[in-house]
């Protein structure tokens, strides 16, 4: 239903994509026939103001002017002027040797000007269209600024909400990160590359950052290879076969091996096995970076190792340029792989066809206005926020808000135009940012107050001054809406924590609001889950917004005030505290039976009560072996019910397909949109198999008393998994399936396959 600017139709028309393909690959032997050494080089260097020193724009010029720089990244519009910015590439097309173009890449992570929700908030939506639409929003968008590359969708998988660049993440699950990075890719991508809109994507990290040990960042991952196969490296492989057209190397080392420096992920798996035939760029100075890991010896050695593992460009150092052509003359690197390299990039250059379209496609001030924060995008970025707040909790329906009531807004994230952005937004901007209070005053009109008092100054505050104002209003209220969490500071790169309470005296602010005796709902803006241990049982409600970018405020006062449903689920299991991580829903089963005290601790909290997995205990005294709220989960302000699971067939053939299906039904009184899951277990393998793997999911929207039957095909393709040979097999025997709201619960059957 979002108004978005089609694929540009004429170019697409053009000619079919194998011809246009052959084309590509003719036009780029032809350049690489006419290259110099140094210029193929050149291609692939990817360059900052950093690399220059003090930014020297003498020096920038001139190496643009000798063909000696390929691209650059984070140096857009906003970094330098608009004409300094043109005169780059100006320099590079009409002075260069050659005049290639260069490309400029960002990190456009979740909106370029347009800020929408973290990604992790954009994955609770589960839902590919939102995300598509979120992405072709930031990329019209930098493609006016002259932005032709991104460095997203981050595909990586975590388990570990302690990291703090969980929040770039799509969550725990390979199935859900496949289908939802696939449709930020085609969203930044279009359907043709040469359109002038068009970004090309980079799938990152490559591989297993998100397995950082101890949730510390570029920490050392360690993934045995059936994880990183079946786990880890679907997404990447999806996003591949979709058309990404480039490939991140993590900083990590992956068993051991830098990942900048792994011909196995590199070579062995993307090329050989995959096939990929876009290009690889080093994480920002990871290659130097292998010699504090004690990798490398030194920068020589450094470049050696990166170029042969297949790294094609280098970010932000320059060990290629200064050590390849004596590599070439020891014999360490040699031309045809610098022509592979260099062919690699070219090939994506051609692709988005920037010889046609070098400049940014805002062509003046007056075209970049009407294109940036327009009305259209911003009510895109709106109605994907409202989408990805997860309801958790909601006692006596204490939500949503009745128009009439008085409420007082208290916490720190209440009005906090830049924290509710969240992390990594280069251009966004919190002077754009349309905050909650007003959002609710406007709401509300004359019908009803709403009173504001921060309580606290910041998230991380741990003053206790402004408690008394804030009770002071608190009283004055027929509810109370605590606003509070993360600020976006708290999450991100390079940020995560090991101890992921509400930081500040937020909790002790929570606790003297809730001794009024006042309903208290409590909203929760974060990069991450937050343990609740100490705050849950004082609310009556929770409801987790992430960080909802420009249009927090609007989309939150909507779904507040029951315009909307909260529709939000879950993109991974919320641990009762980080003693528990890591935790997730995908685990083996142990041979122990589950104990019951979490269940107790549960129902206390007001929650349902989920079934049991028979098998799957690994218990902790204090915390249980049930995640507070498990993937896939998150409340409506109405109540579904799922009736009659019925299979096709009770036996799957090899070459065959089976239907699971149920009947779900909207039993509550409001219009709202519940997201049905299929999950399967295979009982008994060659190796110990998942007690439950997701396999399927779908956004039903129903009114009230309305039903439909929810249906899903299965075939034994999904039912792959890499045996103790590391091939990819499917082993005939016995499943379980459920349709399930959530990972712990749903309806369940069974089924052979044969
Ligand atoms: C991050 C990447 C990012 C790059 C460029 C690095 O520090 O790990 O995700 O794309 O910087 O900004």
């Amino acid at each position: 239903t979002l108004p978005l600017q089609a694929a540009n139709e004429t170019v697409a028309a053009a000619e079919p994509q194998h011809q246009q393909q052959d084309g590509i690959e003719a036009r780029l032997q032809n350049l690489l026939a006419q290259m110099s050494t140094q210029e193929k080089i050149g291609q692939l260097a990817l360059r900052d103001w950093g690399t220059f020193g003090a930014s020297d724009m003498k020096a920038i010029k001139q190496a643009i002017r000798e063909g000696r720089v390929g691209g650059f990244l984070n140096v857009s519009f906003s970094a330098v002027d608009d004409e300094a910015f043109a005169e780059l590439q100006r320099i590079a097309v009409e002075e260069s040797p050659l005049g290639i173009p260069l490309l400029f890449g960002q990190d456009v992570i979740h909106g370029y000007e347009t800020i929408f929700p973290i990604p992790l908030g954009q994955a609770a939506s589960w839902n590919p269209e939102l995300i598509k639409n979120g992405a072709r929003v930031a990329a019209q968008e930098a493609s006016a600024d002259g932005i032709r590359w991104t460095f997203a969708p981050m595909i990586d998988i975590s388990r570990d909400p302690r990291w703090g660049r969980i929040a770039e993440t799509l969550g725990e699950d390979p199935l859900l990160t496949s289908v939802l990075g696939v449709a930020m890719v085609e969203g930044f991508q279009t359907a043709n590359l040469a359109d002038p809109s068009s970004l090309a994507a980079c799938g990152k990290h490559f591989a297993g950052y998100g397995a950082a040990e101890g949730g510390r960042d570029y920490n050392s991952a360690y993934i045995p290879e059936r994880l990183l196969r079946d786990i880890y490296l679907p997404p990447f492989k999806a996003g591949i076969d979709a058309g990404m057209q480039s490939i991140m190397s993590t900083y990590s080392t992956l068993n051991d091996v830098p990942g900048t420096g792994s011909p196995f992920l590199f070579k062995q798996i993307l090329r050989d096995e995959w096939g990929f035939d876009g290009f690889v760029v080093s994480d920002w100075n990871a290659v130097m970076e292998m010699v504090p890991h004690g990798f490398a010896r030194d920068a020589k050695h450094a470049a050696t190792l990166a170029a042969n593992a297949g790294i094609d460009m280098e970010m932000h150092t320059d060990t290629y340029e200064q050590f390849f052509p004596q590599l070439m003359d020891e014999g360490k690197f040699s031309e045809t792989q610098l022509d592979t390299a260099v062919a690699n990039i070219l090939r994506v250059k051609l692709r988005l066809d920037l010889w046609s379209t070098p400049y940014p496609r805002a062509k003046s001030k007056a075209e970049r206005k009407q294109i940036i924060r327009n009305d259209q995008f911003l009510s895109a970025a709106k109605e994907a926020a409202k989408e990805t707040f997860v309801l958790l909790k909601n006692d006596k329906q204490l939500l949503p808000l009745k128009k009439g009531q008085t409420v007082a807004v208290i916490g720190p994230l209440a009005e906090a135009a830049h924290e509710q952005l969240g992390t990594w937004i280069y251009n966004g901007d919190k002077k754009y940012s349309h905050t909650l209070l007003p959002a609710l005053r406007e709401m509300v009109g004359d019908e009803g107050e709403i009173l504001y008092a921060a309580g606290l100054d910041y998230s991380r505050d741990t003053r206790t001054r402004g408690f008394k104002s804030a009770l002071k209003a608190a009283r004055k209220a027929d509810v109370i809406l605590f606003v509070g969490g993360e600020e976006a500071i708290l999450s991100g790169e390079g940020h995560s924590r090991g101890d992921i309470r509400l930081p500040g005296a937020q909790a002790d602010l929570v606790a003297a609001l809730a001794e009024t005796g006042r309903p208290l709902a409590m909203v929760l803006l974060a990069g991450r889950p937050l343990q609740l241990d100490d705050t849950l049982e004082q609310a009556d409600a929770v409801m987790m917004a992430w960080h909802p970018g420009t249009m927090a405020g609007p989309a939150l006062a909507d779904v507040l005030y029951g315009e909307t449903s909260p529709s939000g689920r879950l993109p991974l299991s919320w641990p009762v505290g980080a003693g528990q991580i890591p935790i997730y829903y995908n685990h083996l089963a142990t041979g122990r039976p589950p104990t019951d005290d979490n269940y107790t601790r549960i129902e206390k909290i007001g929650r349902e009560v989920f079934q049991h997995q028979p098998g799957n205990s690994s218990n902790l005294l204090d915390y249980g072996h049930k995640p507070l709220f498990p993937f896939g989960y998150g409340l409506t302000y109405s109540a579904f019910e799922y009736k009659d699971l019925a299979l096709s067939d009770t036996t799957l053939n090899a070459d065959g397909q089976i239907t699971v299906s149920a009947t779900l039904t909207n039993t509550g009184k409001t219009t709202a949109t519940e997201t049905a899951q299929l999950y399967v277990r295979d009982l008994v393998g060659s190796v110990s198999r998942p007690v439950r793997e997701l396999k399927g999911f779908e956004r039903i929207t129903l009114n009230p008393g309305e039903s439909r039957l929810v249906q899903f095909t299965l075939s034994p393709d999904q039912l792959a998994f890499h045996n103790a040979d590391m091939r990819q097999v499917v082993e005939p025997g016995e499943f379980r399936v459920w349709i399930a709201p959530n990972a712990e619960s749903g309806l369940e059957g069974g089924f052979t396959l044969k």
